[in-house]
């Protein structure tokens, strides 16, 4: 359970972000563009599924277009190189989204590496990724940015603070660090080889937790009064972890009863949350501000290339 005054409420913000994008949409509506995000997804993967599911509902939410691409686990390298190349080449299409993880058959770098850097609102084309660590962001990771979207928003400004990240992932980790850096923070990047991984999120004003390690964080990794974001997410269906991670909550207990999993996140909120100054929820936190994100950037490839176009 947080406190209303502890809450880092990411469901709120990202409602705020996404009635800002909606008004952009309108805006190019009016000016003959409308934005349009082609999701492509292969294979049967339930929860990518669902992940493709919910961007295609917000997409058409906030007024924009968006196909989706469902091809066959059995999709070739060659035949999904064919249809980046003609997504790339289509003048509708403003922003193009592989979703992971591909087919082990296919290597995701080379998928990714062939999506017009202009298109890529994931922001994971190495060119992406390279104006990002020079302090140029174009199209920036969803995830990440939606976390310093709510740091700003949430009045929490990192310059000249120790943040810490947890994870080294190209989608969250290192972006992350790249992101507090720019905005001046002293940024120290954990990761599964940390020594002494306590000592480091201890000496945190701000902890980003994005590791995939169900209650990583613990009471003794964090800092009376840190700012502590969460980005895990984990479904949990045993009924032991649930009573372990959330005793005497009646509402997660209830949760569980009803749909038999409840989520959680890298961290162990319930011990976390009295010791920290503020926190996210998982769910209602980081993720809802990774899709708010996917939004804005497509819209921001639509408005790039509309800037460009002579
Ligand atoms: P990843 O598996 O690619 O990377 C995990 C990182 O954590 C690695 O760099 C690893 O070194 C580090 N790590 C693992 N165990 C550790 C340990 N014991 N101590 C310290 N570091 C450790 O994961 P990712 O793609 O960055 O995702 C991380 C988590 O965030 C996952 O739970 C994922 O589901 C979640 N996620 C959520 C959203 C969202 O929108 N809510 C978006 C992306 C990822």
């Amino acid at each position: 359970m947080i406190e209303p005054d502890k809450l880092l409420d990411g469901a709120r913000v990202a409602a705020e972000i996404r009635d800002e994008v909606a008004a952009e949409v309108q805006a190019l509506a009016a000016r003959g563009v409308t934005p349009r995000l082609d999701v492509v997804l292969v294979g049967d993967d339930p929860a990518s599924e669902v992940y493709v599911r919910s961007k295609a509902k917000a997409s058409a939410e906030l007024g924009m277009r968006s196909v989706t691409h469902a091809l066959p686990a059995s999709t070739g390298r060659a035949e999904l190189e064919g249809l980046v190349d003609r997504l790339n080449a289509d003048t509708e299409v403003h922003g193009i989204l592989v979703q992971l993880p591909l087919p082990a058959a296919i290597p995701s770098a080379a998928i990714l590496d062939r999506i017009d850097p202009g298109k890529d609102v994931d922001g994971f084309h190495p060119v992406n990724v390279g104006l990002l660590q020079q302090g140029r962001p174009r199209l920036v990771p969803c995830t990440p940015a939606g976390i310093m979207e709510l740091l700003a928003r949430e009045g929490i400004d990192p310059k000249g603070r120790r943040a810490v990240v947890v994870g080294r992932s190209d989608i969250v980790g290192k972006p992350m660090a790249m992101l507090l850096l720019h905005a001046h923070a002293t940024v120290t990047l954990c990761h599964s080889r940390t020594a002494d991984l306590a000592a480091a999120t201890r000496s945190a004003e701000i902890l980003i937790v994005a590791a995939g390690r169900r209650g990583l964080i613990g009471a003794e990794h964090v800092a009376p009064g840190a700012v502590v974001v969460d980005v895990g997410m984990h479904r949990v269906t045993d009924r032991a972890v649930v009573e372990k991670l959330f005793p005497g909550d009646p509402k997660k207990m209830a949760a569980f009863e009803k749909r038999g999993a409840v989520l959680c996140g890298d961290v162990d909120t319930t011990r976390v949350a009295p010791i920290a100054g503020r926190i996210t929820p998982v769910p209602g936190g980081v993720g809802p501000l990774t899709i708010a994100m996917l939004m804005a950037n497509t819209v921001r490839a639509a408005t790039l290339r509309r800037e460009e176009t002579p």
